[in-house]
């Protein structure tokens, strides 16, 4: 009777068998800064008569006993520190792959005990990033975090992987603190991306700003994806776009040519974007101061955006006035349905709790001109909009939000 579970054990006593068949690959991993190779994921394969296949499988099968697991895992990196310690170039960083749960079976003793007999040979420890997986972990996180505190002492860098994938973990990053985030990108492949995939990727890339932790993201396939990576904060990429994983390294320059021509590219549409959003500013700003010294004899607030409704009724959807600490000195002006209404019940509704809202009311203050919001999705009708928000005076400000449809024609939308 063969069922999935015995050809995987027949496969495991394969491998265990054959441990000289057991080899390291390496993937390289290029940054932004230098557009050169930075360092190498080493990933293990099993030689077979057609072709080496990867140990993935074998690592992350749990039916399969630990030891021979973590066995298998040393053959590997044992192959690879010799390779990289035989290399000229001994700047490289070499990621190594480690199961959390294996790692913590020792308390990282066996792992940092091969480090140190390599430290000896003469590989200084700060080359080693610890790739930990921990979206199966199951143990005490705390004392996983205690672990990597311990090995940072000896130099290691500590990079966490899947990130997006497995968002719900996410508390866990700031516990163990790693110098390093992996992203893989492979869910920007498919047609329709998830706006929340997006969403969750720019959340990383803002917290590890905030933790100093490096960006880096893999399964690079295509020009797109490296784009994204870019303009996201990523300084490190990996991927089959720019190498495979292969028995040897590769020189440090294979793609300098190219990352420079991609990152003038990127440059270039980045700033034209900017450029844009820029030039609508600065046409808000003349068309509201103007529209305020036409409308400057109001009696209130109310009746100023029900005006500057009738104005503006192909840009935006609803108008509001706040004081500066955020009170809303006005009802808002909705369009619904193509109808405008006031809804006086805003009135006195605070925003300063909204990010961003005070800075900006300082920013707009010092400068006496309008601010242009970043896209964000308005919570009450779902839409992807910017906002406009103009100084009237010193403690009035007035908010135009702006519809989806407006901002697609103005190439604003993304
Ligand atoms: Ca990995």
């Amino acid at each position: 009777m063969v069922d999935g579970n015995e050809v995987g054990t027949m496969d495991a006593l394969d491998v265990m068998a054959n441990l000289p068949q057991v080899i390291p690959h390496y993937q390289p991993i290029f940054s932004a800064d230098e557009h050169g190779v930075v360092g190498y994921e080493v990933l293990g394969r099993f030689q077979t008569e057609t072709g080496p296949v990867s140990l993935g499988p074998f690592f992350h099968d749990e039916t399969i006993p630990e030891e021979f697991r973590i066995e298998v895992d040393d053959v590997v990196t044992k192959k690879a520190l010799d390779y990289f310690l035989s290399l000229d170039d001994q700047t490289l960083l070499i990621f190594l792959n480690r199961d959390a749960n294996l790692l913590m079976l020792d308390r990282g003793e066996s792992f940092l005990q091969l480090l140190l007999t390599y430290e000896a040979k003469g590989l200084a420890l700060s080359r080693i990033v610890l790739e930990i997986n921990e979206q199966h972990f199951k143990g005490d996180v705390d004392q996983l975090s205690h672990l990597l505190t311990y090995l940072r002492t000896y130099g290691v860098k500590v990079a966490v992987d899947n990130i997006a994938e497995h968002s719900i973990h996410l508390e866990r990053i700031g516990v163990l603190s790693p110098d390093i985030l992996k992203i893989d990108l492979r869910e920007l492949r498919k047609t329709s991306v998830h706006q929340a995939y997006q969403e969750i990727v720019h959340s990383i890339s803002l917290l590890a700003r905030k933790i100093g932790a490096t960006l880096l993201y893999e399964d690079i396939e295509t020009s797109f994806q490296l784009q994204y990576a870019w303009r996201h904060g990523g300084r490190y990429y990996q991927g089959y776009y720019l190498a495979k994983p292969a028995p040897e390294v590769v020189p440090r320059d294979l793609l300098k040519d190219l990352l420079r021509q991609e990152c003038h590219r990127f440059i270039q549409q980045e700033k034209k974007k900017l450029e844009t959003l820029y030039q609508i500013a600065e046409q808000f700003q003349q068309r509201i101061s103007a529209l305020l010294g036409k409308y400057k004899k109001a009696a209130d607030f109310n009746e100023l955006i029900s005006l500057l409704a009738g104005e503006l009724d192909d840009v935006c959807f609803r108008i509001y006035v706040c004081d500066e600490d955020g009170f809303q000195q006005s009802g808002n002006m909705f369009k619904r349905g193509g109808r405008w209404e006031l809804q006086p019940q805003y009135y006195m509704k605070n925003w300063s709790w909204r990010p961003y809202f005070l800075e900006n009311i300082i920013r707009m203050r010092s400068r006496r001109r309008g601010i242009l919001s970043d896209l964000y999705t308005d919570i009450e009708t779902g839409e992807t909009i910017r906002t406009y928000s103009y100084p009237i005076d010193e403690r009035h400000y007035l908010f135009i939000d702006l519809s989806y449809s407006y901002l697609f024609e103005h190439d604003a939308h993304y």
